[in-house]
């Protein structure tokens, strides 16, 4: 493909997309395709000839997109969002075509200086204190294994990397029964084992650790001859929101001189509006580390991940190597890849810049606050349905509730409103029950489609009841 045709193809592709998103709503949200239908449609062995692009598209259009799941459908309402604003779209395309390995300074010192300034916008705009620094990571789960890293480090004087872990005894980490399984798998990448992550039980409207029982269970540990290494908090858990104390675990932190941790990966970003940091964001000053997703709630296109940081030097000291074929002459840089576990790095600050410039804070804000009114009403719908139950409130957008029967008839309602296309959603589990699991957080939702999902929810169920 030479410039030229790479221009045409663009500009098609650009016109695809603008009609793709304006007739998401005429789509069922989740793939309605059947395992195994898409590769069937593909051939088994590669084509020894070039193809033209036409075709390619054509099949774009007729093999791959009945495969596809609308993430960015307005009545997207499982799991948590992953929103592309269109700048942030267009960054991407901008990135995509400069193709930029940006794991050094000097590899695109742009790269590296824009993601400092952006880190520190969004610091600003979460109100967290000057002094934070941060990285921008291509996942939560990335960032958490960084930071389970930097605990096992500093819990054994920087050794581990040097000398392995045999020797080390049980290095403890602490969170609450409610973490995402993103924590879980970063003790076992780092070393530590699913058995050392003691989980803590929760209790409140907030389902926050029940810090007690978290100091009870380091003390315990430090008297059984174990290493307590560090506690992971959250605010905003994938089930159901459950958002921890986060003063009262710094002061069990602090008293057990510990490394903290702290999940916000979804909630995060609602923490731009100021109304929400009095119940989830006191304390937050005192985390090492902190994540979100810029990625989720915000708007900016998947993958974005931003880890601050209230000093970077323990994660440095856990991460960074320096062979000599990347050393850097010259004045002190910021290198990020040094920073974190891959070399490699994507120009990801771009899509920020891009998405803050062309909203503005004012306009992201609204759009949050939205979410969360009407997931409150769609709430109260919903509790008024005869015989539905709210198994948890709203925790900022998200809710549960269950339809009248046991746990099979919950997942029948949920496939059967999946299979209807019009809103899609997913199931969860609290308290020992299948709960069903409703967020708002599409960037592009209205009232209206939030408001007809009661509509469909009854529709669906009285087809199965
Ligand atoms: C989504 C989510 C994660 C995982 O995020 P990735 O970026 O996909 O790794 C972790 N924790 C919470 C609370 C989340 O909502």
């Amino acid at each position: 493909m030479n410039w030229d045709e790479f221009a045409h193809w663009g500009r098609q592709i650009a016109d695809w997309g603008a009609s793709y998103h304006k007739t998401l709503l005429d789509r069922p949200v989740r793939a309605q395709s059947v395992p195994g239908q898409i590769a069937a449609a593909l051939p088994a062995t590669p084509p020894e000839a070039g193809e033209d692009m036409a075709a390619i598209l054509r099949d774009m259009d007729d093999i791959i997109m009945p495969g596809m799941t609308h993430w960015q459908h307005p009545r997207f309402f499982a799991y948590f969002p992953a929103n592309a604003a269109p700048p942030s779209i267009l960054a991407e395309q901008l990135v995509n075509t400069i193709a930029a390995q940006c794991m050094l300074w000097q590899t695109s010192p742009a790269a590296t200086e824009v993601e400092a300034v952006m880190v520190d916008w969004l610091r600003q705009a979460l109100d967290l204190a000057d002094g934070f620094t941060g990285v921008i990571q291509d996942s939560a789960s990335s960032a958490t294994l960084s930071a389970v890293l930097t605990m096992r480090e500093r819990a054994t004087g920087f050794t581990g990397n040097r000398d392995g872990l045999s020797d080390k005894g049980h290095l403890r980490v602490y969170c609450s029964t409610e973490v995402h399984s993103s924590i879980d798998r970063a003790t076992w990448v780092a070393g530590i084992g699913q058995a050392n992550l003691v989980k803590v039980p929760t209790q409140g409207p907030l389902f926050g650790m029940d810090t007690d029982a978290l100091d009870a269970a380091i003390r315990a540990d430090i008297a059984a001859g174990h290493t307590p290494a560090g506690i992971i908090a959250i605010t905003g858990g994938t089930g159901v929101g459950a958002s921890d104390d986060l003063a009262a675990v710094l002061k069990i932190a602090k008293s057990h001189d510990l490394y903290t941790h702290l999940d916000a990966a979804w909630a995060g970003s609602a923490m731009i509006c100021p109304e929400f940091r009095e119940a989830f964001w006191q304390g937050v000053d005192g985390f090492d580390s902190i994540v979100f997703n810029p990625h989720k709630w915000l708007g900016a296109q998947f993958d974005c991940s931003v880890q601050f940081l209230r000093d970077a030097t323990a994660q440095l000291n856990t991460l960074k190597i320096e062979p000599e074929y990347l050393k850097t002459s010259g004045a002190a840089v910021t290198n990020y890849s040094e920073w974190t576990i891959p070399l490699g790095r994507r120009f990801r600050a771009l899509k920020i810049w891009f998405l803050l410039r062309s909203y503005g804070l004012d306009d992201l804000r609204g759009r949050i606050r939205n979410h969360v009114a009407w997931a409150e009403a769609l709430c109260e719908d919903i509790r008024a349905m005869e015989g539905f139950e709210i198994t948890t409130d709203p925790i900022l957008s998200l809710f549960s509730f269950r339809a009248p029967g046991d746990d099979d008839t919950q997942q029948r309602l949920v496939d059967a409103i999946n299979d209807d296309g019009r809103i899609y959603l997913t199931q969860g589990a609290h308290a020992g029950r299948r709960v069903i699991r409703f967020q708002v957080g599409q960037f592009d939702t209205t009232e209206h489609d939030v408001m007809m999902a009661k509509t469909v929810i009854q529709e669906v169920w009285e087809t199965i009841k």
